[in-house]
């Protein structure tokens, strides 16, 4: 796989993907902008050679046609101020009006192509639309490392188009920190996988079990753990058919002999809910009428102990229902962990990233991916279509 640097980009008329799908309000102002701003380093390269940009992203999930709801004004509102420079949005992603567009472009112009969900080719993979899409660009730049776990036609088909193609500098930047941490870590590896449920990330933990030196979980997945060790979880989360599964991975874990932890104590309430009452439970004795919703303070502590060691950590999935102050001090505890550790400190994308911006502790972090889904999919051990279709 070629990256940016590695190909001529002067007076060529690049189709870079993107991934713009930014969070807005409901007047339609961004309320983070991040995902734009972590493309900027790619497209000021870009223009600095001396290329003219054709930038294509999706927004939303607008079912296969127009809708102003979607638009992509407000990121072409957003992507101008913070380039400086003006960006043209054209009046779709297809189509003889966006050709003309296209095709009056002088080095230096920068096109946004109107959101690829507009056309239902898009999630189809549709040769056809990918074609279109391509037309009267020179060289394919991939920079949307958040939707490359998806064989889209923006990522997958669109690339046969081109004879030129390079993953863009956050692509290459997400590849390399992934490949410092699963291919050749520093040891020891520290994964610390939480969130909702073992199934989400059954393929996830079985590939972290053969790379890691520890596993530490937490989250409602693990109260599937607990229950397989043989402890009464009341009325938390669990997922009964995958008990046997935790079982057998807890013991894969032990003839391995890699260390996995479990909570030893947990906050715990009688609803998800802010106002609920709450105690905290040594997870021996876990009332009947009860769910956990996070780790408890020994739990915290432990983890704590246990990341300081690490030269690597690898962090997907909140430790509680951290989006509820009752049970968010659990993650937060951890995080700090994860801050202060000194190791290479990798975050998966989604809740997790969510809940390091919300702390303001990005800067103490070696890397927070941009995504969630396409993260878990090189934690799987799986190749990403988009980056496959980039070529070797
Ligand atoms: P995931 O998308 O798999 O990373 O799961 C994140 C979600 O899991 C968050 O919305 C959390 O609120 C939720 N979660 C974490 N711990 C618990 C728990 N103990 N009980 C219920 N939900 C939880």
């Amino acid at each position: 796989m070629k990256s940016i640097d590695q190909i001529e980009l002067s007076g060529k008329k690049l189709f870079i993907r993107a991934d713009f799908n930014v969070p807005l309000d409901e007047q339609r102002h961004i309320t983070d902008d991040n995902r734009i701003r972590m493309v900027l380093p790619t497209l000021e390269y870009a223009l600095k050679q001396g290329a003219s940009l054709v930038l294509a992203s999706h927004a939303g999930r607008p079912k296969g046609k127009p809708d102003p709801k979607f638009t992509l004004k407000p990121v072409a509102e957003r992507l101008s101020e913070l380039l400086g420079r003006s960006v043209i949005l054209a009046p779709d992603c297809i189509g003889a009006e966006t050709q003309d567009v296209v095709s009056a472009m002088k080095p230096g112009d920068i096109v946004l192509l109107e959101n690829l969900r507009f056309h239902p080719g898009e999630t189809g993979d549709d040769p056809e639309f990918a074609r279109q899409l391509a037309m009267g660009c020179d060289a394919y730049i991939n920079d949307a490392f958040g939707v490359s776990h998806r064989s889209h036609a923006s990522v997958s088909a669109v690339t046969r188009f081109f004879k030129e193609k390079a993953a863009g500098l956050l692509m290459k930047r997400e590849l390399d920190y992934f490949h410092r941490s699963m291919e050749y870590p520093e040891r020891p590896l520290v994964a610390l996988i939480g969130g909702a449920k073992v199934t989400d990330k059954l393929a996830v933990l079985e590939n972290l079990l053969r790379n890691v030196d520890t596993l530490i979980v937490g989250g409602a997945m693990a109260n599937t753990f607990l229950r397989a060790q043989g402890f009464a979880t009341g009325r938390s989360l669990v997922e009964e058919d995958m008990i046997s599964k935790a079982a057998e991975l807890m013991e894969q874990a032990r003839q391995a002999g890699k260390r996995f932890y479990v909570p030893v104590d947990a906050v715990v309430g009688k609803e998800p809910d802010a106002t609920t009452a709450t105690r905290i439970a040594a997870i021996q004795e876990i009332p009947g009428d009860f769910m956990i919703l996070d780790i408890g303070p020994a739990t915290s502590l432990l983890y704590s102990e246990a990341l300081k060691g690490a030269r690597t950590i690898i962090w997907n999935g909140p430790m509680g229902v951290f989006e509820l102050e009752p049970f968010s001090k659990g993650t937060y505890a951890v995080m700090d962990a994860v801050a202060d550790s000194g190791a290479l400190t990798i975050i998966g994308g989604g809740d997790t990233g969510l809940a390091v911006h919300r702390a303001g502790k990005e800067a103490d972090m070696s890397f927070i991916s941009t995504g969630g889904g396409a993260f878990l999919t090189l934690l799987e051990g799986k190749t990403l279509p988009g980056v496959a279709a980039l070529g070797s």
